[in-house]
Formats: C-alpha cells, sequence, structure tokens
C-alpha cells in the first residue's frame, strides 16, 4: 500500500511526524506538507505565484502553499503514482462541526477524494499535542482494521481524544454538529496606531447532542463522520421547484 500524508500544521509538526511514523507500519509513505502553518487555510488553492517543493530527505517534501495545493501537486506532477490512501493531519486541535469548512487538515484530504481516492483527516480534540503517538497508534488501526467496510472513494473526518490509547473509549460513527457564530474580531492597533482585526475564536457548540461529533469526542469516542462534497440543498432545490414560475 502508498499512503500519501499532508496536513495543515506545516510538514515539521508533530501530529503529521507520529502519523507518518505510525503509517509507515503497514505502507510505503511519502510526506507532502506545506512548509509552515497554515492552519484555516480551507480549500484553497495558489493560483497567482508558482509553487516549488522541496526534497527534505527520501520521500518527505514540502511545498510553500497550502494544503490543498500540497496534495495537489503530488497527485497531478509530484508522485509517479497513484496513492492507495491519503491521510492528513493529525491536527493540531479539533476539526468538527462547521470547523470542517475551514480547516486545512479536511481540506488536504478533500483534495485527495475529489481525485478519487479515498482519504482520511485526522485531529486531535484538544491544542498541545498530548498523547500523540496515542492517537497516531489508533490512527493506525483504524487504516488497518477498518477501510474494507467503507465503500470508496470514501473522506473520512476523525476527532481523537487526547488520552492513553487504553483510555479511548471506543468510536463512534457521527454526524457533524454546529458552532455558535466566531466570536467577534479583536480590534487592536498597530505600533503605528492603525486599527487592526484578529480573527476571534470559533463559537462555542451548538448543536451537540447524541450523534453528533461533539458528543462522541466528550464522551470519550473517537469520532468518525463519513463526508460529501456536493453542496446542493436537495430539499431546497426541490420546493423551489415547485413554486419557480
Ligand atoms: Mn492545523
Amino acid at each position: 500500500m502508498k499512503i500519501l500524508i499532508s496536513n495543515d500544521d506545516g510538514y515539521l509538526a508533530p501530529g503529521l511526524l507520529a502519523l507518518a511514523e505510525a503509517m509507515s507500519e503497514i505502507a510505503d509513505v511519502v510526506v507532502v506538507a506545506p512548509e509552515r502553518n497554515r492552519s484555516g487555510a480551507s480549500n484553497a488553492l495558489t493560483l497567482d505565484k508558482p509553487l516549488s517543493v522541496t526534497r527534505v530527505r527520501d520521500d518527505v517534501y514540502f511545498v510553500n502553499g497550502t494544503p490543498s495545493d500540497c496534495v495537489h501537486v503530488a497527485l497531478t506532477g509530484l508522485l509517479d503514482y497513484r496513492p492507495d490512501l491519503i491521510v492528513s493531519g493529525i491536527n493540531q486541535g479539533q476539526n468538527m462541526g462547521d470547523d470542517t469548512l475551514y480547516s486545512g487538515t479536511v481540506a488536504a484530504a478533500t483534495e485527495g477524494f475529489l481525485f478519487g481516492i479515498p482519504a482520511i483527516a485526522f485531529s486531535q480534540s484538544d491544542k498541545g499535542w498530548g498523547y500523540i503517538d496515542d492517537a497516531a497508534r489508533y490512527a493506525l488501526d483504524l487504516v488497518r482494521n477498518r477501510l474494507d467496510l467503507i465503500q470508496k472513494p470514501f473522506l473520512l473526518n476523525v476527532n481523537i481524544p487526547n488520552c492513553p490509547y487504553a483510555e479511548i473509549r471506543g468510536e463512534q460513527l457521527t454526524r457533524l454538529g454546529k458552532r455558535h457564530p466566531s466570536e467577534p474580531v479583536i480590534k487592536s492597533a498597530d505600533p503605528r496606531g492603525r486599527v487592526i482585526y484578529w480573527i476571534g475564536p470559533a463559537g462555542e457548540a451548538r448543536e451537540a447532542g447524541e450523534g453528533t461529533d461533539f458528543f462522541a469526542v466528550a464522551k470519550g469516542y473517537v469520532s468518525i463522520t463519513p463526508l460529501q462534497i456536493d453542496l446542493t440543498h436537495t430539499i431546497q432545490l426541490e420546493q423551489l421547484k415547485r413554486v419557480w414560475k
């Protein structure tokens, strides 16, 4: 098996290193990841400048672009084979509910999925890299034992609690919850007195009941959400077709 690994925290991030080490137990691994932290990059592709790829060592590359750039370049120019699986992460911090729209971690997986390749985005529920090797071991379990159950191509969003491997209570298949709107921007001033704005933190979970990703992780389970990319609002489309004269 050949696995392409990317992330949005950058090619030196502990979560990526742990994930690559774990996956190398069962696959040939190649890392193509951003040269610096691009968290929140979503699905952006760099169209206004060329991209460069730097080989760090055998099968480890960084790109001066976004997570989507990394996977796009890997699949369409850099690699001379098609990976069997793409894994992204393990992200520093959760990607649940509405986070999935902004997440570069999810985006790297999505880029592979759009090329028809099965893909999984892994995130830890809390920042700080606590128990990252335990999370990577869990990720390896999932890849090793579960993927035959899922129709290909798939796009999975996986969130892992920060806890010892033995204390993970199991896994739950979930739907995305929803968050409250983000906190307001933080207004400040630069050293020259000009007003600047910092984007505020994400909102707290709003729809977080049983069956959601928020609920599963809060209870100590790994959350596994199968994602799709078609944004069509099918119900509204049908309603509109009835009244649109
Ligand atoms: Mn990140």
